[in-house]
């Protein structure tokens, strides 16, 4: 959490810049604060660093908002700071011990969802279970039945987009961004303020 937003980032913006298997963002959240998020490939880390010489070694070279954003780190009163990695269980219940969500199927903050397959995935078990009065084996085989096919789409659509969130390649990048450069061409603005705020 930054203490003050950018100057550069107008207030309710969000601004991302990508280079080199980087990424860094600010984004607005509703209550007027402002959230710097830096999410890199593990080829620029190294084990061992602390959170903020790491950041400042891999986002140094970087101008916009990243050297005010790395200056707010500095004065931050919490980082969250962690590897994305799935978990991919061939099965989630042993006798009566069950995984829910992420520490049975963590999709990643690439796919989304997580949080709607945590909830989801916690009701629909309560679902089986009183479905299932006294055969505990039958309730978990049909909740992991019901959540496991979409539970394995959403960490496929993660390892998919995991590739375009902070590219090395500048094909790519120029690519991950074409929809927002084609959704500023006018046409391509009206359709989709038709088709997404009228609609
Ligand atoms: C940066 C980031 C952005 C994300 N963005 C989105 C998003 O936009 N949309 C979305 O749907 N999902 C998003 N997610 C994913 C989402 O947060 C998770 O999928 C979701 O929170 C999983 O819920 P959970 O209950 O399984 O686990 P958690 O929310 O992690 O809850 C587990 C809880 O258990 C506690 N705990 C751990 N160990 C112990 C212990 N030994 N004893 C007691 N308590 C313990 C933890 O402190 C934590 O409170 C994001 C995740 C991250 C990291």
């Amino acid at each position: 959490m930054l203490d003050k937003r950018p100057a550069t980032i107008a207030p309710g913006a969000t601004g991302t810049l990508s280079s080199g298997g980087r990424t860094a963002a600010v984004i607005s959240i509703p209550d007027g604060r402002n959230v710097a998020f830096f999410g890199y490939r593990t080829s620029h880390a190294r084990p061992g660093e602390d959170v903020t010489t790491e950041l400042q070694r891999v986002y140094g070279d970087l101008g916009w908002v990243v050297p005010e954003a790395l200056d707010g780190l500095q004065r931050a009163d919490s980082v969250y700071f962690d590897t994305i990695s799935q978990v991919v269980a061939a099965s989630w219940s042993k006798g009566r011990v069950v995984l829910l969500g992420d520490a049975a199927w963590c999709v990643t903050l690439f796919a989304g969802y997580g949080s709607s397959l945590a909830v989801g995935g916690a009701d629909c078990l309560g679902i089986e279970l009183a479905a299932h009065p006294g055969d505990i084996p039958a309730a978990l085989a049909a909740w992991e039945a019901a959540i496991r096919p979409e539970a394995e789409r959403k960490q496929k659509l993660g390892r998919r987009v995991k590739g375009v969130y902070a590219p090395t390649s500048p094909l790519l990048l120029w690519l991950s961004l074409l929809p927002l450069r084609l959704a500023s061409l006018p046409p391509v603005r009206r359709y989709m303020t038709r088709r997404f705020i009228k609609g």
